[in-house]
């Protein structure tokens, strides 16, 4: 296990100050340096990318194709959008054209907050410190880096490699546990960005609220499944137990539970049975665990998680269907599927965040809606179904931070959309222009010529009545007539009915006409 160094508490302080040095040089104004930043991190990764893959199997065992797909390639994926996309994002936006103010020129600017502070946790250690770096970096704020003491080769690969490629000025790494990431919080930033759970989480928007700091919160929570009957049961079976299996389920939008739908549950469980035997086949290593190779599965990250997941297999009252295998020695969890599991379950309680999957039987999917309603509000909700009306019913009657059908994990993947939660899954985005705009302050301003007040003459006191109809003859507010009542909700438009008798009365009217003329 690596030894990560710890940053000397009195250090801290001063990583702050310097920070706030470094961006009050101004450098990281310029659109070309902020481009300049975001390729270098992108090389960064690039030609360390064996050296992170490496870290991460020391951190939790990973396999070398999950670092690559889930993290590396969509971390520069998103650099490359943001080098292509800055000087869009950056442009001013202008006030619509209004013949009172255009004059004067109003604008609204896209400046850098300042100096920002990303906290990130051990799961997936270079996605989620590349993701807030992009927002960061293209916003040109400064930043200090804290990732996760769990994730201690990672941290330590990022410590010894941001230095060299990104301006030391502009971006720091603080190391440490509790005591550090305190005094972190202590200080001043003009933006945090926290992503871990959701206790922790609490303790960072506390902090922040004494500074009156804004703060992007990336929780976790229970992601639902719900299996409809209307699904095809091993295509659920296949890609929700893939979602479960990637990290070892340390996955904040890993399907945490299913709630299959009674008519089609017997075909899921077997087609579950079916997916897990094919993704546990023996890989011919002889000290594999039910398959599950030291190159294919991860293992949880330290004795604290292993003691937390196995804690709740000894107290669930479900049926474990497959899997089950447990080493203490090596905080290893193989993927498990209970069955039978009822709502009060002690895997029901909190995030799971480990490769265990309760499966719970509902009526319908109403009931599922009920108890997914019930809850905090889940980062991801995933539905696999294939009649529309169910897909249409689940996105109207519940509120998720992403949702996916027929899918899971991969929709946080999609070019150029957000990512974030809603409720207790957190707030605030990250990703493309949402990850930039997290870090930007949109700034109005206008440049307003002297001729303005002969213009504006009547703003002037003291107030008259000649001055007041002058004023609202010029500030007119342009509102639409007031409406008649409130709109039909049923989908039918306004009057529809009447615009069709109108439209098959003149059809008839003209074609009368044709008729009469021809005669
Ligand atoms: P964690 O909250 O334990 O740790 C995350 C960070 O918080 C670390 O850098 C850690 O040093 C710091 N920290 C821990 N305790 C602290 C305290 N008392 N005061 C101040 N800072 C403290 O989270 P974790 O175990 O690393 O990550 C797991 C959680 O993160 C899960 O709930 C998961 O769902 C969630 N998560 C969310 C996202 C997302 O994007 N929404 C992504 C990954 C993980």
């Amino acid at each position: 296990m690596v030894e990560l160094k710890y940053t000397p508490l009195d250090e801290i302080d001063k990583i702050r100050t310097s920070l706030h040095a470094g961006f009050q040089t101004g450098k990281s104004k310029s659109l070309a340096y902020r481009k300049y930043q975001l390729l270098q991190l992108g090389h960064l990764l690039k030609e360390n990318r064996a050296r992170f893959v490496e870290a991460i199997h020391a951190d939790m065992g990973r396999p070398v194709f999950e670092t690559e797909f889930y993290e590396i390639t969509g971390a520069l994926t998103d650099i490359t959008a943001a080098v292509k996309s800055l000087s869009s994002w950056a442009k001013p936006e202008t006030s619509p054209f209004n013949f009172n103010w255009f004059a004067m020129r109003p604008r609204a600017h896209k400046v850098p907050k300042g100096v920002v502070l990303v906290i990130t946790p051990f799961n997936y250690p270079v996605w989620l410190v590349v993701e807030p770096l992009i927002g960061a970096l293209a916003a040109g704020c400064a930043v200090c880096l804290k990732p996760s003491e769990s994730a201690a080769a990672t941290s330590a690969l990022w410590t010894e490699l941001l230095p060299k490629y990104l301006d030391p000025d502009l971006v720091r790494v603080v190391n440490g546990a509790v005591p550090e990431t305190t005094r972190l919080l202590e200080l001043q930033w003009d933006h945090i960005s926290y992503t871990g759970s959701g206790a922790v989480g609490r303790i960072v928007a506390s902090a922040a609220a004494k500074h009156l700091t804004p703060v992007t919160l990336e929780l976790g929570g229970k992601s639902p499944v719900i299996v409809d009957a209307s699904a095809d049961p091993a295509l659920a079976a296949r890609r929700v137990l893939l979602g479960r299996f990637v990290n070892a389920g340390q996955t904040c939008v890993s399907p945490d539970y299913v709630l299959v739908v009674k008519g089609i549950k017997d075909r899921f469980l077997q087609e579950v049975r079916k997916s897990y035997a094919a993704f546990t086949a023996a890989s011919g290593d002889p000290s594999s665990k039910s398959g599950l190779a030291p190159t294919t599965f991860s293992h949880l990250i330290h004795s604290r998680a292993y003691a937390r997941i196995s804690g709740m297999l000894e107290k669930t009252r479900g049926k474990v269907i497959a899997g089950g295998e447990r080493d203490e020695k090596e905080n290893f969890v193989g993927l498990t599927v209970v069955e039978g599991v009822e709502k009060e379950d002690a895997l029901m309680g909190e995030e799971i965040f480990g490769p265990v999957l309760p499966i719970l039987e509902v009526e319908h999917v109403d009931e599922a809606i009920k108890f997914i309603n019930g809850g905090d509000r889940p980062l991801a909700l995933y539905v696999f179904a294939n009649d529309k009306k169910v897909k249409d019913k689940v996105r109207n009657e519940t509120i998720s931070g992403t949702m996916a059908f027929n899918e899971v994990v991969i929709q946080l993947g999609a070019p150029g959309l957000p990512f974030g939660g809603t409720g207790a899954s957190g707030y605030g985005y990250h990703r493309g222009k949402y990850g930039f705009d997290a870090f930007t302050h949109v700034r109005t301003e206008m440049d307003s010529p002297a001729f303005i007040d002969k213009i504006l003459w009547w703003r002037f006191p003291p107030y008259t009545d000649a001055k007041l109809r002058a004023m609202l003859r010029m500030m007119k507010d342009g509102l639409p007539a007031k409406p008649k009542g409130p709109p039909r909700l049923d989908g039918a438009s306004e009057g529809g009915w009447r615009k069709w008798a109108v439209v098959l009365l003149a059809v008839t009217a003209a074609a009368a006409a044709v008729k009469r003329a021809r005669n």
